[in-house]
């Protein structure tokens, strides 16, 4: 795509990185088929080439984003679907990422919609801080219909709708780290994050369980906390570095010393955001080399585990004897974000389940981070296409690799949703995941 930047603009270096992916689409269209935003929508400016000519002309021109860009690089799910299908190699998520944070700083939103990211930014990555709000949120949940009945409004009824019903129980206290057993593999760093261990403790105790076994020592490093994936998806870029920072500067110790034989991600959201972190951090000079060695330690669980040969196992099946039918859903920041695709199958396999994938596979379930918050009617529609293609599947279980795909995709399944590391540790000698047959 011919580009008509300014030598001034091109000075700077994040404007020539975005001019740069410009130039590589080559406006041939295929990316269209496979975006989620226009399969439902149909409208060219809720698609990967539509949103490209918008950002393109905001940025070309400098001028500040008007109200239909905003809407529908709003609309975007970050699900990088088209990178996936794009075969000019066009770097989508560099582009968006760019624009989201243009417009963050040259844009005014509404009072209701600052509100609610602000909300968002102040809660989600700070466990104590969600905790509360959770159990806020539980009390305030009957107000969700009425709240429903505003458009502005939306955005709090999905928050209030989508705060966990219960308390998580807490994670055993011995599944913090117990050494090793087997033949002892080395060190590896588990993220512990933000919102997963909140919502859903068992998937950590489950994957501490899996790494022992399979003769990691599992350690967690004070200071860590949220890989900074939500604010940087909704633009807040210094916000984002914040986060980035702090996980790249805790785990700098070890990560020097050459300790650490990976660091292991169970939320394939975060993974792709770590991934990332070289790249974020490239021009840090006291952080650089450290983000890059990070970056190239990151691998999401299921990688690591194909990796090696594990324990004997003891096959699963249901109430019957058969083995159970596990239906994979593949999130997004896996298969498109970080383009992990037969892990999680060819492990589920090794384990003894019959796995089955939905049509459609390759399409976001539409929970993107906190999209499902700010879109929720978008988000609602792909939830429930996401669930009928599972559902046709006739399944046990519905199996995941992303807390948030596993929120969204429960809240409406009528079938249990596990983290794939639940169904590997049930099938190696752990406990069986909760509501399976
Ligand atoms: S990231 Fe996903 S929603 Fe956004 S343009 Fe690409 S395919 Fe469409
Ligand atoms: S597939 Fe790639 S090159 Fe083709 S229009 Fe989409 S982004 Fe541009």
């Amino acid at each position: 795509m011919q580009t008509n930047f300014s030598p001034a603009q091109l000075a700077d270096p994040e404007t020539a990185a975005a001019e740069a992916v410009i130039r590589k689409c080559v406006h041939c269209g295929f990316c269209l088929a496979t975006c989620p935003t226009y399969t439902l929508l149909g409208d060219e400016l809720d698609s990967p080439r539509g949103r490209i000519y918008l950002m393109k002309d905001m940025l070309e021109n400098g001028r500040r984003p008007t109200a239909q860009v905003v809407k529908h690089v709003d609309r975007c799910l970050s699900c990088l679907s088209c990178m996936t299908t794009c075969p000019s190699g066009v770097d989508y998520r560099r582009l968006v990422d760019h624009a989201r944070a243009y417009i963050e700083s040259h844009h005014s939103r509404s009072p209701a919609d600052r509100l609610i990211r602000g909300l968002l930014a102040f809660v989600l990555p700070h466990p104590a801080r969600f905790r509360l709000a959770a159990a806020l949120g539980r009390l305030a949940r009957p107000l969700a219909p009425l709240l429903r009945r505003s458009q502005a409004l939306k955005p709090l009824a999905a928050m209030l709708t989508l705060a966990p019903a219960a308390r998580a129980a807490a994670a055993p206290a011995q599944a913090a780290s117990p050494p090793a057993s087997g033949p002892r593999r080395g060190r590896v760093i588990l993220l512990k994050g933000c919102v997963e261990p909140e919502i859903a403790p068992q998937i950590r105790a489950a994957a501490v369980r899996v790494l022992t076994r399979a003769g990691y020592d599992v350690s967690q490093v004070a200071g860590e906390g949220c890989c900074g994936a939500l604010v940087h998806h909704m633009g807040r870029e210094d916000d984002g570095l914040g986060f980035v920072r702090r996980n790249v500067a805790a785990w700098r110790p070890m990560v020097e010393a050459g300790e650490v034989a990976a660091i292991v991600v169970t939320a394939s959201g975060c993974g792709s955001m770590v991934k990332d972190y070289g790249h974020l951090l490239r021009h840090d000079p006291a952080l650089a080399g450290t983000a890059a060695k990070v970056s190239a330690l990151a691998r999401d669980i299921t990688e690591l585990l194909a990796e090696i040969p594990l324990p004997d196992i003891r096959p699963p099946a249901g109430a019957g004897g058969e083995p159970l039918t596990v239906a994979y859903q593949a999130p997004c920041s896996l298969q498109h974000g970080q383009q992990v695709r037969r892990q999680p199958r060819a492990l589920l396999e090794a384990a003894g389940f019959r796995v089955r994938e939905p049509a459609e596979a390759h399409l976001c379930c539409g929970s993107a981070g906190v999209y499902n918050i700010l879109q929720p009617d978008i988000s609602a529609q792909l939830r429930s296409r996401k669930v009928a293609n599972l559902a046709a599947l006739e399944p046990d279980v519905v199996a995941t690799g992303n807390i948030g795909c596993l929120t969204q995709i429960a809240a409406e399944a009528k079938v249990p949703v596990a983290h794939v590391v639940e169904l590997l540790d049930w099938a190696y000698g752990g406990p069986k995941p909760a509501g399976l047959p």
